[in-house]
């Protein structure tokens, strides 16, 4: 039994009715790749590159973090390998950048804010990706590595982000990659139909992403419990970023924690997600789930869920457990 199910984990997770939905993992450090290979990743989702540099008491240059890069791609073996810029503040705090204290971090100088700040942050980590991309190309020209940019509140951060990336780009003489965004505060989703023609994709964070929607701390001790991704405020936020990316051909992938979770994944399927991307560990009964199911199902789930009035309401949509 044991050597079955070892040998499912590496199926795809393909509906009874023929629709796969790419399965990646989310990882924190390169050691952790061939591990969420072995749990059925198709690749990697979100690298989280701010383990990078916690933990220790200075930045990785750039050509440490080009030999990460590296060694990442050749773990993964031609897997796509979606690398998140830097996402320092909030809750990833890294004392040796000296980064000035700020009464309320979760809505202050995080994520991309921080990198078009910091271009002593941002240029390595961009070349290093970029170098890593020229070693990772395909001999058939697609490319494994992508991009994405965290906590993306407007337009012009993503043009602006672009254009530092194509001039590096071209000062390297590198590929072409894939860049992408994440979808983490309500103004990305709200935006999505626009912020779709400059990008190649989203990847929903559902964990911020809900923390802005409900207004709840995502680590507050009394809330956290009430911080439900099926919020149906969020899953029609959830919906609107879909739509958005439609206009534009462009895929879309969660990689919040609720695509670790089996209702939930079902869930953004029946959205219309295409990647969900999530802890290792989390990928067997995620796969289970999605076999078991027909797309026609989960879109008829996710339409009442859009119009359920509570993250209860919606949880008691799933069969099989009590409401
Ligand atoms: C998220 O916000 O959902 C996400 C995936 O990013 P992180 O948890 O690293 O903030
Ligand atoms: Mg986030």
């Amino acid at each position: 039994r044991k050597a079955r199910e070892e040998a499912e984990r590496s199926q795809p997770a393909t509906t009874r009715d023929g629709h796969a939905t790419e399965i990646a993992a989310n990882v924190n450090r390169p050691d952790q790749v061939a591990d969420a290979i072995g749990w059925g990743a198709e690749g990697v989702g979100l690298m989280r590159t701010e383990f990078l540099f916690l933990e220790r008491d200075h930045a990785p240059d750039e050509e440490e973090q080009y030999q990460t890069y590296l060694s990442m791609l050749e773990a993964l073996d031609g897997r796509p390998l979606v690398v998140r810029a830097l996402d320092i503040g909030g809750d990833k705090q890294v004392a040796h950048l000296n980064l000035p204290h700020e009464e309320n971090p979760f809505l202050g100088v995080r994520g991309a804010r921080l990198l078009l700040r910091r271009p002593d942050l941002l240029e390595p980590q961009l070349k290093a990706l970029y170098r890593a991309a020229a070693s990772a190309q395909k001999p058939d020209g697609t490319q494994p590595l992508a991009i994405m940019f965290p906590m993306i509140t407007s337009i012009k951060e993503v043009i602006t982000l672009r254009a530092i990336c194509e001039r590096i780009r071209v000062e390297l003489d590198a590929p072409v990659v894939q860049i992408g965004i994440m979808v983490e505060v309500p103004a990305a989703a709200a935006l999505a139909d626009k912020l779709a023609e400059h990008v190649d994709f989203f990847s929903i964070g559902t964990n911020d992403l809900t923390q802005y929607v409900l207004a709840i701390d995502r680590q507050h001790p009394d809330l956290a419990a009430e911080a439900d991704s099926l919020h149906p405020a969020v899953l029609r936020l959830i919906r609107r970023t879909v739509d958005g990316a439609a206009q534009y051909q462009r895929w879309v992938g969660v990689c919040g924690g609720l695509a670790g979770d089996p209702f939930g994944a079902a869930l953004l399927v029946g959205l219309g997600v295409s990647e969900l991307s999530m802890s290792p560990r989390d990928i067997p009964a995620v796969k289970a789930r999605l076999r078991a199911s027909r797309r026609d199902e989960l879109a008829d789930l996710a339409l009442k869920a859009l119009t359920c009035d509570s993250a209860e309401e919606v949880r008691a949509l799933d069969k099989g457990k009590p409401a």
